[in-house]
């Protein structure tokens, strides 16, 4: 950790920031969304007021209860708690564009973060995640959780999150209302289908451009790719014998397992229907190939330093 702190302090110091805030252009999020991300949203910002109402309704049923969680049983991390952290997001802030979302640590060995709100935004990261994590490392997933809020995923990931899991009014409830008839139980177990289905989908798509942002806030790929291997299986403790090439090579050899073979493309489709995340080797494979495309080396004027 001593290291961790040195690093930081040489990084992200409050100069370093404030010289950024008065010269840093936000990234355009042309250059980052996802096609199928980008199309998703569109539909569902086309929907007469569906932001201002869900948003309303979330702020007032769901943000309260949250917020009691966070300030109850998790460390608010501020410019004097977790100092480094915070600041390694305000310069994230700073390059894309947004406001400073709140921010938390929690106890957790799973190495994991998240984001959510719909007026005001909070990241959470997981005591697991400092514990496994290189400081580069930390600073490719907070520029990752930034992205979704750059991207305008977290109302609807917070929608998403609310009406399938969540929640006095989620789809399973309304489903089991619902269903007492027969009829009603086709309609609503195939509306929630379709939905989740289509759902998890766009959520997938969200991931790659948030993986995307962070390879731009760091400069590089490098750090997100390493990210991958540590949550594949790439603990500390074999960090002079893992190798970030060949994990690379080894998500181009899934690519090609899955893209010829309808077998293998059924069984993916099977194994990943139902998760909010695309498989590591996707990912991998998906931000090496922004890293080597143009609209990333247009972002390259963004670059950390
Ligand atoms: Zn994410």
């Amino acid at each position: 950790m001593s290291i961790y702190r040195k690093y930081c302090a040489k990084r992200w110091s409050n100069k370093t920031i404030k010289r950024n805030l008065s010269t840093v252009t936000p990234i355009d999020s042309q250059l980052y969304i996802h096609n199928t991300d980008r199309m998703a949203l569109k539909s569902l910002q086309a929907i007469p007021l569906f932001d201002k109402i869900c948003s309303k309704l979330l702020s007032l049923m769901n943000e309260p209860q949250r917020r009691i969680i966070d300030m109850s049983s998790k460390i608010q991390i501020t410019e004097d708690q977790l100092p480094n952290i915070y600041r390694m997001v305000k310069s994230i802030c700073c390059k894309i564009g947004i406001d400073m979302p709140d921010l938390y640590l929690e106890l957790d060995r799973e190495p994991n973060a998240y984001t959510y709100g719909t007026e005001k935004f909070s990241i959470t990261i997981n005591s697991g995640l400092l514990e496994c994590l290189e400081d580069d490392e930390i600073y490719a997933v907070l520029a990752h959780e930034c992205g979704h809020i750059a991207c305008n995923h977290v109302l609807y990931l917070t929608i998403g999150d609310f009406i399938l899991h969540g929640g006095s009014y989620g789809i399973e409830k309304i489903g089991n209302a619902l269903s007492k008839s027969f009829v009603g139980g086709i309609v609503t177990t195939t509306i929630e289908s379709s939905l989740e289905l289509a759902y998890y989908h766009w959520q997938r798509c969200s991931e790659i451009s948030a993986d995307r942002i962070a390879t731009i806030c760091c400069g590089s790929a490098k750090p997100v790719l390493e990210c991958m291997m540590r949550l594949a299986g790439g603990t500390t403790h074999i960090d002079s014998e893992i190798n970030r090439d060949l994990f690379v090579e080894q998500s181009e050899k899934y690519i090609e397992l899955t893209k010829e073979n309808k077998i293998n493309k059924a069984l993916e489709f099977w194994l990943t229907k139902g998760c909010t995340h695309p498989l590591l080797a996707v990912r991998a494979f998906e931000i090496q190939q922004f890293a080597n495309s143009d609209e990333f080396k247009k972002t390259l004027l963004y670059s950390r330093d």
